[in-house]
């Protein structure tokens, strides 16, 4: 599948697997993808098994994520994990404002927008996480929330920053449902999504920006999903957890 934008998975495994199970499955997942190198492959396990799936991936050409951060640096933050404290294990990517951070945290995108500057500020390339719910959808909402998350968890940042983030649609009606927004669906909000940050921002940004959709992706959808010309690559939840369905994923957005 050739696309202007090279396609990024990544697998957010949320609160799921021990040091030994993650170090188990991304072994696994090196194992089946060999070189990989058409598409950049994500892995984000809990902070507790960074460290091991670092080890097992080491020598590949799999990235590293986090599911989260906070927006301060080193000091008096009880229960918080810092982005030097990632760039230790090897980090390149964060997950930020991902609607289960936003519905249990209340996580809102003044400080998505904080916890993205203190990313980038590390030489972490945020994942930015938008998307509405499925009353925002049916009452015809569904632009004016995700231009409003996008607007509000991008503020102020530069050219440059915007070059090294990602952006994630997930429509929250579509996470670990197993209702996955049809290819038309995701279509239109990615083409939105890159209209507004060409307007927000510009036309080069909202050209090069990556856009990745999230939502019940599967083997057997990827590919539909994928070939749409706004859709970059995936966040994949429940299907990252198993080493063949995730590859498997990934091999079918390939030629
Ligand atoms: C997610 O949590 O980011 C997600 C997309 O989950 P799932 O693939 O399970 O719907």
């Amino acid at each position: 599948m050739e696309k202007e934008r090279k396609l990024i998975i990544a697998g957010n495994w949320k609160m799921n697997k021990t040091g030994a199970e993650g170090a188990e499955l991304a072994g696994q997942i090196k194992l089946d993808l060999g070189d990989l190198t058409e598409v950049d492959v994500v892995l984000c396990p809990p902070f507790t098994a960074l460290d091991a799936v670092a080890k097992a991936i080491e020598e590949s050409t799999l990235r590293l994520g986090a599911q989260d951060m906070s927006p301060s640096d080193y000091g008096a933050h009880t229960g918080e994990i810092c982005s030097g404290m990632l760039r230790e294990f090897g980090v390149r990517h964060v997950i930020l404002g991902h609607s289960e951070r936003r519905q249990y945290q209340e996580e809102n995108d003044a400080l998505i927008n904080q916890k993205t500057k203190t990313a980038l500020a590390a030489a972490l390339k945020p994942i930015v996480c938008v998307g509405e719910l499925l009353e925002q959808r049916e009452a015809g909402e569904t632009e004016a929330v995700v231009g409003k998350q996008l607007a509000g968890s991008l503020e102020g940042l530069s050219t440059e920053q915007m070059y090294e983030t990602v952006i994630a649609y997930e429509p929250v009606w579509a996470i670990g449902t197993g209702l996955t927004a049809t290819p038309d669906q995701a279509q239109e909000v990615h083409a939105f999504i890159r209209g507004q940050l060409a307007q927000q921002h510009d036309e080069t940004i909202a050209k090069r920006i990556r856009i990745q959709y999230g939502g019940s992706v599967k083997p057997d959808n990827a590919r539909e999903l994928m070939s749409q010309p706004d859709v970059d690559g995936a966040l994949v939840g429940g299907a990252s957890l198993d080493a063949h369905n995730f590859v498997g994923i990934i091999k079918n957005t390939l030629n």
